[in-house]
This record gives structure tokens, C-alpha cells and sequence, in this order.
């Protein structure tokens, strides 16, 4: 990435050359097999030939989007084919509801395709910085609005954990699972602290968060691609040099609604791209004094073309009730469970706010009950909860944990409502559980 980034600037094509020759030799057993073996360091298998990123997360990661930079500069597409292929590979198989990866805590790294446990997740955040890094890379040299919704789902939860919301305790490994006792001290273990022995995580979230503003949108001869949504003003100039201006307005992601004001507009047709969530199912877009109408768009963007003029308003409802998200099947390890989202934000529960007489572990969810989002300007610096209603099953744990028939069609005990939070926002009260994954009953 650095070596093409020095190319840029300078124009010297050796710098161009050489980081292309490094990903050339990636692959051929140069590196030896060291401590972990070849695939930790991505020397396995050469860049072009693989089908599935593997080894050490981070390094991985930082590798597909050294080599989608140089792809950006030499065009070439077999190298385009093969990263879009891994990080196709990537989103099904080895990626956390959060957009965390990497679930192999010695050696912080990918598992196999759907090995994705919640409580051993290490999703450390600098894999979740690579992440963002790699996605825009892709999203640069592709437009697919696919990438950029995968921004957004790591940018509000599995970056955003790994910080707390004092600004001064960080995380490391990102878990969406937390038991009773933690498992592992030191760097590893499942809670922010104010350093770490090993300290990329905190500064390598500092840097992006300092850099967000230049993940919002791109621009180019035909006018504005908006990829994420959040309140602020661009003066942009197009790639004919006309200009094209708009404030954006808007409390997202509490609130589904954008509204994009035009401030100064190119004098001829030009375009207004938005991105439709994949997680919104009912968008509705109103231009000016039209009527509210279906936001529906190829492949995850409306595009709005028309001679626009200051003072145009753009208002864009991007509906967000809460939901229920199922797993596929293959991702054993929370088979059978579901999880709470409402719009690009996971939700968890956490011991600190269940009622009192309410156990983490002894609660289960149906599909149908109702959830409803609440305002909570007094809870984790202000945040919108999701009330949800869940079964209790109280009472001693069975001494053998298995038998002839599950469970799924015993009565419930109770039923009781539960205050689920932003996974971002966990672990800023009492070291307690915390599960993102809620069994079915
Ligand atoms: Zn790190």
C-alpha cells in the first residue's frame, strides 16, 4: 500500500515495480515455514491462485489490498479476479455478523469456512482496520455497492468496539460471546484496557477514525457517489472540474432518514448515486415537493440524474425496524440461535441490564415476538435500545446437558422483556455475559 501510495506521488515507477514484484513472489515458499507454517504469512499459495484468504488475519488483509492497489495502477484482471474471488470467499465463510474476522486466537487467524465460534471470536480490530482498508480498495476499483455496505457493517460494530465509550480503553480481540469467567489475560483477554503489550490496535483505530471523512463518498465525471451516510458538507469538484456541493443532514444511524441539500450543482445533467442498504427492505426517496416513492436501484444504488439547482432537496428513508437475523446452518456454532439488528447496527445483551431475577444464559427468543426500538438518551451516552420480549427458563442446569429430546417444545416458563444494546456499546458497564447470539426456543 505504501510503496504504491509513493508511486502516486511521486510518478517514479520503481516504487510501482517493486511493491508488484512483492506480490509476484508472495506464495512461492520464500518466507520458510517459520513458527506457523507458510499460510500464516500468506506464502502458501501465490496471490493470484488462491481462492480463499487464510493464515494471520491482519497480515492477510493488509496483503488483498497492497495487491488491489497495484491492481488500481496496472489494470490487470487477473489480479482483480482473484481478490474480488477471496474477499467473496471472505464475507460468506469467515466473517462475524459484525464484520470481525479471524477466530484462531494463537495465531490471529482465519479458521475454516464457517468456523466462527462467538465466545473464541478474536476479530481483532486492527483485522477490522484492514477490513475497511481493503473493502474501499475494491469499492474504488469495482463502484459495487456491496463493498460499502460491508464498510458500514464494520465501521458501527466490530470497529467501533474497540473503543470505549470514554475515548480511553481499547480492545484487541472483539468476541460476541463473553461467559462468566474470562478465558485468557493479557492482551487476549475479552474486555478493553488502556494499552496492550502488543499496541497496534489502539493507534491503528485512531488513524482511521481521524480518516473517516474520506470513506463517505467519491465523485466522478457524472457527479457524487454518497457510499455512507452521516451529517456534513462536501464541496466536490467533478472530474470536468464543475462543481457539485451538498450538505447532508441527518441523525444516522438512530434515525432512517438522509436529507441531502444541494448547494451548488454543475450547470448541465449530472448524477446523485445513493446507496441502498442490502439490509433495508422498504426505502422510500422524495426529491423536492414529489411525492415519497420506492427507493429501488441496481445493484445497491439509486442513481437520481437531473439538472439539479441550489436549493434541490433530496430526502432518503431508510426504514429500520428491528430485526432477527438467522445464520446459515453451516456456521455450527450458533445453529439454532438468532441475533438482534436494526438498521447497520448488531445488538447484544448483556447481564447489566437484565432485570434482576433474569439470567443471561436462561434466555431464549421466538421468532414473531415483538422487538421495538426505544429512545434511550440516558443509557451508554445515548443510544436507541431494542426492547425485545424473550423466554425464561429458570432453574438448575440439568446434571448431564443432553438427552433424548431437545428442548424447543417444552413450555416456557416466563416471559419477560429484555433491553438489548448496540454491540459497539458493550462492556462499558459491569464485567459481566454478554451474548449477541439468542438461542430460538
Ligand atoms: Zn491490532
Amino acid at each position: 500500500m505504501a510503496l504504491v501510495e509513493l508511486y502516486r506521488l511521486t510518478g517514479h515507477d520503481r516504487y510501482l515495480e517493486l511493491a508488484a514484484r512483492m506480490i509476484d513472489q508472495r506464495g512461492h515458499g520464500l518466507l520458510g515455514e517459520g513458527a506457523y507454517g507458510a499460510s500464516y504469512y500468506q506464502d502458501g499459495v501465490p496471490v493470484r491462485d488462491a481462492a480463499e484468504l487464510d493464515g494471520n488475519c491482519v497480515r492477510a488483509l493488509y496483503l488483498a489490498a497492497g495487491a488491489t492497489d497495484v491492481y488500481l495502477e496496472t489494470a490487470e484482471p487477473e489480479l482483480l479476479e482473484a481478490l474480488v474471488r477471496q474477499w467473496e470467499h471472505t464475507a460468506a465463510t469467515k466473517t462475524y455478523l459484525t464484520g470481525g474476522v479471524g477466530c484462531r486466537r494463537r495465531t490471529e487467524a482465519f479458521g475454516a469456512p464457517y468456523e466462527l465460534p462467538p465466545d473464541h471470536a478474536f476479530g481483532e480490530t486492527c483485522a477490522a482496520v484492514a477490513s475497511v482498508m481493503w473493502s474501499w480498495r475494491l469499492l474504488l476499483a469495482t463502484g459495487e455497492a456491496r463493498y460499502a455496505d460491508h464498510i458500514e457493517r464494520i465501521m458501527f460494530n466490530a470497529l467501533a468496539a474497540g473503543v470505549s465509550l470514554s475515548g480511553d480503553r481499547f480492545s484487541y480481540v472483539n468476541p460476541l460471546q463473553r461467559r462468566e469467567s474470562a478465558y485468557e489475560s493479557g492482551d487476549k483477554a475479552p474486555f478493553r484496557k488502556p494499552w496492550f503489550d502488543s499496541a497496534c490496535c489502539p493507534p491503528n483505530l485512531m488513524r482511521l477514525i481521524a480518516s473517516l471523512g474520506h470513506y463517505i463518498l467519491t465523485t466522478d465525471a457524472g457527479g457524487i457517489q454518497l457510499h455512507q451516510y452521516a451529517a456534513g458538507s462536501v464541496r466536490a469538484e467533478l472530474d470536468d472540474g464543475a462543481v457539485f456541493a451538498i450538505d447532508v443532514v441527518t441523525d444516522y444511524p438512530w434515525s432512517p432518514v438522509i436529507t441531502i441539500d444541494v448547494a451548488e450543482a454543475p450547470d448541465r445533467e449530472s448524477e446523485l448515486s445513493l446507496r441502498i442498504p442490502a439490509w433495508c427492505r422498504a426505502a422510500t426517496v422524495r426529491v423536492d415537493d414529489g411525492p415519497a416513492v420506492p427507493a429501488r436501484g441496481e445493484g445497491g444504488r439509486l442513481v437520481l440524474r437531473r439538472r439539479w439547482r441550489p436549493g434541490s432537496r433530496v430526502v432518503l428513508d431508510l426504514a429500520m425496524p428491528p430485526r432477527l437475523t438467522w445464520p446459515d446452518q453451516r456456521i455450527d456454532a450458533v445453529r439454532g440461535s438468532v441475533a438482534i439488528e436494526r438498521g447497520p447496527l448488531v445488538y447484544c445483551l448483556e447481564d447489566a441490564g437484565l432485570p434482576e431475577s433474569v439470567l443471561l444464559d436462561e434466555i431464549g427468543v421466538r421468532a414473531g415476538w415483538p422487538l421495538r426500538a426505544v429512545p434511550r438518551p440516558d443509557l451508554l451516552g445515548g443510544i436507541i435500545a431494542v426492547d425485545a420480549k424473550v423466554a425464561c427458563r429458570p432453574g438448575e442446569p440439568p446434571p448431564w446437558p443432553y438427552g433424548s429430546q431437545g428442548r424447543a417444545g417444552e413450555a416456557v416458563s416466563r416471559r419477560t422483556s429484555v433491553t438489548a444494546v448496540p454491540y459497539y456499546a458493550w462492556d462499558n458497564r459491569t464485567r459481566g455475559r454478554m451474548r449477541v447470539w439468542l438461542p430460538v426456543q
